[in-house]
């Protein structure tokens, strides 16, 4: 890797300066002291609103109508008068979020998809060199910006672009598999690939990270053992992360991303929570009231990213769930943490009394690691549920997952009967992971 890394070094001091420069700034401030560092937040997130209020349409107008005060905007008290931004609003209003700065140069259209309704576009800013976010995570995990790397996902949105500037990066070797192509002809290309180039990091959807392991185990294949496996585009329960580990033979990271708001946080060596990416990031956890929650309480994870100018994306509800984790790393690393995102604020059990429930839900196997590879939860529309498990290498699995059951039986108070399925493998998703399919229509008011 000696030229690899030669060529990494000469790119980033020269054609790639911008990129170096970004990469070496965001090395420091992963290690600054504690209050340094939401200092710098603070002032970055005041910067971006402020900006935001004077350049686009939706923010002037907004800010003008809630009084929030732009001189003030330090003040935590003051930024959460800005509202909480919603997807529809961002889809309704989407003109009003283009910036002054936008241009053909600077803005770079993305299309998120998919698993909550119907596309968005919005723009990201093209002079963000965003990838360094990712090698900064691939460091915690002992990989070098200049490793072969192999992806699994679904590469039809924004996040193509960042990987065609990763090419660029040659001489390292990328492998990309776009998921929904999944069968056994693409995985055995993929398979083949990877014994040729070595990739020191695999990363991809846990579906789809599940769905080669399954592959490598069914065909008796083996790989050489990556430096690091790393999941996203949905939670990793320990199921999966035992399943994963056991598979690959190399430790599995969780890392926290969308396609709004690219990068956002990611596992460390200790996997034991994710560092957000504090001083590009700022990242939220709402109660229902809309106010921020307490270290260790479960809320919305809000967003605002504090680097785009061409549609300045701030205070965005991103739909997923987690909670602020209040813990010195061990690491050294001193970007704050949250707890794995817990689902989609969709993925709800719903009751016929009226009761939800989802946190929790999707670490009912936790306790039990090997008695479960993976499993999912299927709710009919008389509200039913049905668990599909498939079996883990545990003797006494079965007893384990019965009470597991029964502890959820009695947590819905059996309201709806559960009926448990085995099963050989979960539904082929394009390695998209449902860990709860819901067939109950959402009331009205929450769709
Ligand atoms: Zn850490």
């Amino acid at each position: 890797m000696e030229l690899a890394r030669a060529a990494f070094t000469i790119k980033s001091r020269t054609l790639r300066r911008r990129s170096g420069r970004f990469f070496d700034e965001l090395l420091l401030n992963e290690r600054l002291p504690r209050e340094r560092l939401l200092a710098l937040q603070a002032s970055r997130a005041a910067g971006i609103a402020r900006f935001a209020a004077t350049s686009t349409a939706y923010y002037a107008e907004t800010f003008a109508e809630h009084g929030v005060d732009l001189t003030r905007l330090e003040d935590p008290a003051q930024w959460q008068r800005i509202p909480v931004l919603e997807r529809a609003t961002v889809k309704d209003r989407n003109r009003g979020f283009v910036s002054s700065e936008s241009t053909r140069r600077t803005a770079r259209v993305a299309k998120t998809g998919g698993s909550s309704g119907e596309p968005l576009r919005l723009q990201q800013d093209a002079r963000v060199p965003t990838l360094a976010h990712a090698w900064r995570m691939y460091r915690w995990w002992g990989v070098e910006p200049w490793d072969h790397l192999a992806r699994v996902g679904r590469w039809g949105f924004g996040i193509v672009d960042n990987l065609k500037t990763a090419v660029t990066w040659w001489p390292s070797k990328q492998i990309y598999l776009d998921a929904q192509l999944f069968d056994g002809s693409t995985m055995g290309a993929f398979h083949r690939a990877i014994v040729r180039t070595r990739p020191a990091l695999i990363e991809g959807y846990v579906g789809a990270m599940l769905e080669f392991a399954d592959f490598l185990e069914a065909e008796g294949l083996t790989i050489p053992t990556p430096r690091a496996v790393a999941t996203t585009a949905a939670p990793l329960t320990e199921n999966a992360r035992r399943r994963l580990e056991a598979v690959y033979g190399t430790p599995v990271y969780d890392e926290y991303r969308g396609s709004e708001i690219n990068w956002m946080a990611a596992e460390c060596g200790e996997r034991n929570g994710l560092h957000v990416f504090a001083d590009t990031r700022r990242i939220e956890i709402l109660g229902p009231d809309g106010r921020p929650v307490p270290a260790g309480t479960v809320g919305d994870i809000v967003v605002t990213d504090l680097l785009n100018r061409v549609f300045p994306m701030i205070r965005y509800r991103v739909g997923d769930r987690g909670r602020i984790v209040e813990r010195e790393c061990p690491c050294g690393v001193t970007l704050p943490m949250i707890a794995q995102p817990e689902g989609r604020t969709t993925d709800i059990v719903r009751l016929p009394s009226g009761r939800m429930i989802n946190h929790g839900l999707m670490a009912m196997f936790a306790d039990h690691p090997e008695a479960v590879r993976v499993f999912q939860i299927v709710q009919s529309a008389d509200y039913s549920l049905r668990i599909r498990v498939v079996r883990g290498d545990d003797p006494r699995g079965e007893q384990h997952i019965a009470s597991a059951v029964a502890k959820v039986r009695m947590r819905i108070d059996d309201e709806v009967p559960i009926a448990l399925e085995y099963v050989d493998r979960l539904p082929h998703t394009g390695g998209k992971t449902k860990y709860l399919i819901s067939e109950v229509a959402a009331p009205a008011h929450d769709a």
